[in-house]
């Protein structure tokens, strides 16, 4: 430890100082199916897409180290026009939350990503329209009905609709009362800010399928980081929709967002630190530049700051290491 720097016990008091503890962290799994290994991706140092049957091994982890809740994307072997696996009875989110309450039950809690975006061929959050140009939202949006009622079926607490279709998270509501899943959850995207802070992320879920992912433009359904009233309005609409919490990603660039949602609203609200705010952290800090231990706490303690309830982050086992409760 160099001169000046602070040990884990003392980051950790310092975490307890803002009010997170363990219960607050929600860790992403990304799942595979028909993977001989888990899949690593440079820009994700320490992050894997991990094969179903190795998926026991990951939640005893992070149930020994105190965290009891995960978010699962599923990275499908195949995708089709209409995103179909993604409503499969076998699809691999399916599979995965099935597996995962037999051996764990509510000593976990399940988060389902529910959008297309890594089922369809175009990669796109939504269905492609006749002319395959614009997003047909209405459509996208039954489909995702489709998906969130069979992620429930398998057991999921709670369903994440992630696309920023209008309209989404009432009709999920709707299709899980229907089905009689009126327990269930919905923790909705609300505002996904168009950035290029996911490519990490889609690197890891799209590259073997989609050679052009790269360029891929969502900014069309996804909120302009100009605008924090537009920002404000989404969360507003799904909460309006009947929403149970409401996400804001990615984090570190969104505090006054999730900030003025906490004052004003006083609403439920969830940070998602994407994949590229944790891929610059891990960069500079391989590279020297930058305290990493000390960098991790000071980017989750400003998420807690500005008012999160819950921090989606791929640094949750760091974190919950050196947490106290
Ligand atoms: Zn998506």
């Amino acid at each position: 430890m160099q001169k000046g720097q602070r040990n884990k016990g003392e980051l950790g008091r310092l975490l307890d100082s803002v009010g997170l503890n363990k219960k607050q962290l929600v860790c992403p799994l990304f799942v595979k199916d028909h993977a001989k290994e888990g899949c690593k991706i440079a820009s994700m140092p320490d992050v894997s897409v991990v094969p179903l049957e190795e998926t026991t091994t990951q939640i005893l982890e992070l149930i020994n180290l105190g965290i009891s809740s995960i978010i699962v994307f599923g990275v499908p072997s195949e995708r089709d026009s209409v995103g179909s696996n993604a409503s499969d009875q076998n699809g691999i989110v399916q599979k995965t939350v099935r597996k995962l309450k037999m051996e764990f039950g509510d000593a976990l809690n399940i988060i389902t990503d529910v959008c297309l975006c890594h089922y369809n061929l175009s990669g796109h959050c939504g269905l492609l329209g006749r002319q395959n140009e614009l997003i047909d939202n209405d459509s996208t949006v039954r489909a995702l009905c489709e998906v969130a009622v069979t992620h429930a079926q398998a057991g999921a607490d709670v369903v994440s609709p992630s696309s920023m279709m209008d309209g989404q998270v009432s009709s999920i509501r709707t299709s899980l009362d229907e089905h009689g899943y009126d327990n269930i959850k919905i923790l909705s995207v609300s505002a996904k800010h168009f950035s290029s802070l996911y490519s990490p992320f889609r690197s890891l879920a799209f590259s073997e399928q989609i050679r052009d992912y790269k360029s891929l433009d969502k900014s069309s359904y996804q909120v302009p980081y100009t605008n924090r009233g537009e920002s404000v309005r989404e969360i507003e609409n799904d909460i309006r929709e009947g929403a149970d919490m409401v996400i804001v990603k990615p984090a570190i660039l969104y505090l006054d967002v999730i900030s003025m949602i906490k004052e004003q609203l006083r609403f439920p609200i969830a940070a998602q630190n994407v994949s590229g705010e944790y891929a610059m952290i891990k960069s500079a800090a391989a590279n020297n530049w930058i305290n990493e231990e000390e960098w991790k706490v000071t980017s989750i303690c400003a998420m807690k700051r500005a008012g999160a309830d819950i921090i989606i982050s791929y640094f949750c086992k760091d974190i919950a290491a050196i947490l106290n409760c």
